[in-house]
């Protein structure tokens, strides 16, 4: 199995090139934004807690997270071949605990990260473009977003230097049409 981190500010485009990378190499996309709203859809109590979270630009707490990927790398069809996690890790408690996680499966851990690189402008128009589409809460008002993109340098670019030091950390430029995105992407996959 392959496990694959999509790595990047919000609204970098980790959903839409891992949109893309599933299809081509067969995996699993597990995107614990996507499976968050999903719970506060379903009303649950997890959903409860993580709506309020959301809301503010803040993360969810480890724990919960982390429940729900240990979930999804135990539960799997057969016919995949690996996974890709988006908006996942997300602080250094997460990469660890991921570490932990994978050991269960292989000595190897994390395949590769791949780093949508992407400055805080451009972060901010595309994330204002994307409310306008998909009207989710928190990209609606611009004092959430400038939280996320604050709360990303402080918790999540950490984790640059965390998979660098494992040798597992590719950067990509991510202000390219998609398509030549992608096939940067799928360049490094095949050289590994
Ligand atoms: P984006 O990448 O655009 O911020 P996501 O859909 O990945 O969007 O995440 C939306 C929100 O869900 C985050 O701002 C955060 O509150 C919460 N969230 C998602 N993944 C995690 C995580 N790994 N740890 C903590 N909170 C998370």
């Amino acid at each position: 199995m392959k496990y694959f981190i999509i790595f990047g500010p919000p609204g970098a485009g980790k959903g839409t090139q891992s949109s893309l990378l599933i299809e081509r190499y067969s995996l699993r996309h597990v995107s614990t934004g996507q499976l968050l709203r999903e719970e506060i859809a379903k009303g649950t109590e997890v959903g409860r807690v993580a709506k309020e979270l959301i809301d503010q630009g803040k993360f969810v707490d480890d724990n919960i997270v982390l429940d729900i990927i240990d979930n999804q790398i135990c539960n799997y069809d057969s016919s995949i071949k690996g996974f890709i996690f988006d908006g996942f890790p997300r602080t250094i408690t997460q990469a660890e605990a991921l570490d932990k996680m994978l050991l269960k499966f292989n000595k190897t851990g994390v395949t590769a990260v791949l780093s949508l690189e992407v400055d805080d402008n451009v972060i901010v128009e595309r994330i204002r473009k994307r409310a306008e589409i998909e009207g989710r809460k928190d990209d609606s008002s611009i004092e959430t977003i400038v939280n996320r993109i604050k709360t990303y340098h402080a918790k999540t670019e950490p984790l640059i230097s965390y998979y660098k030091e494992r040798g597992r950390y590719h950067r990509i430029q991510g202000d390219l049409p998609v398509d030549e995105i992608f096939n940067n992407i799928c360049s490094i996959i095949e050289s590994l």
